[in-house]
């Protein structure tokens, strides 16, 4: 309803699949090999990698809220951008209302999404081959913008990121030469309104979080959505397949895992496609 409500687009997605681990297939045969891969494979995105700025804290729904503020963006789990409204309103006196206020705020009207892509931005193929790969197997149609007030610019950027959900405005998806169109794949879910999957409410019905193996001024990217005052809903089951999911030992300190299933075992990033899990998560919010 208001400027807080576009932390109501909750959809961490669901299902769990086995097909999509098996690509790693040949590393779970080598043990140490194995574990040396994924960590190299366990590169989640990030607005600004290897740059750390000012921790900021503000609070939302009487939760705790933290950021970081660099290069004057306010960067949330490494990838998500937040606006100054998002971060007045969570430092506000509306803390106290329930996050899923706004649950149908946030979202694109009919499920279309303007965008335009910057002329500077190279190997534009990841653009069109990701919003291809999203009109395929979602009904979300991308259409360029003409004077549409809200929409998308893909530009260039240090890193990886995007905004949660619609914001009212231009908002951007920033790619780097090392972004892929797995991980634009990943940024567009952000902008449908999609949180990382590890971010789940229910999530410790699946895995444990490994805090002591996590980059110093990193912990928030494990923390649920709801701790951090987003009000979602979560699909399913969790999903380790999901393009929303980090792997084992994104954003380890040490080489150890972060994330783990449930039995300890530890899984691959997967930044290919949609998972089935993805698909049925957006058909339910679009
Ligand atoms: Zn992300």
């Amino acid at each position: 309803m208001r400027k807080y409500s576009f932390f109501g687009l909750g959809a961490a997605v669901a299902l769990s699949t086995i097909s999509l681990t098996g690509c790693n297939k040949d590393q779970d045969n080598a043990n140490q090999p194995a574990q040396l891969e994924q960590a190299q494979d366990a590169k989640a995105e990030e607005a600004y990698p290897g740059q750390s700025g000012a921790a900021k804290a503000g609070e939302w729904g009487g939760q705790p809220i933290s950021y970081q503020e660099i290069n004057g963006e306010k960067v949330y789990e490494g990838d998500i951008l937040l606006t100054q409204e998002q971060v007045e309103a969570s430092q506000g006196q509306d803390a106290g209302r329930p996050g899923s206020a706004g649950r149908t705020t946030g979202r694109w009207p009919s499920g279309v999404v303007y965008y335009t892509i910057d002329t500077a931005l190279p190997n534009q193929a990841r653009v069109t081959d990701a919003i291809a790969h999203w009109q395929a197997n979602s009904p979300v149609r991308f259409v360029r913008r003409t004077t549409q007030t809200s929409y998308v610019t893909f530009r260039v950027g240090s890193g990886c990121s995007s905004n949660i959900g619609m914001i009212g405005s231009r908002q951007y998806i920033n790619l780097a030469s090392g972004c892929s169109t797995g991980n634009t794949i990943h940024e567009i879910g952000h902008a449908l309104g999609l949180f990382h999957e590890q971010t789940r409410n229910d999530r410790d019905t699946y895995v444990n979080i490994l805090t002591q193996n996590i980059q110093a001024g990193y912990e928030g990217n494990f923390t649920k959505y709801s701790g951090l005052g987003y009000g979602g809903t979560d699909y399913g089951v969790l999903d380790f397949g999901s393009i929303m999911m980090y792997g084992s030992f994104s954003f380890s300190s040490n080489g150890q895992p972060t994330i783990t299933r449930k039995d300890g075992s530890t899984f691959n990033i997967q930044r290919t496609g949609l998972s089935a899990g993805d698909k049925s998560g957006i058909d339910a919010m679009y």
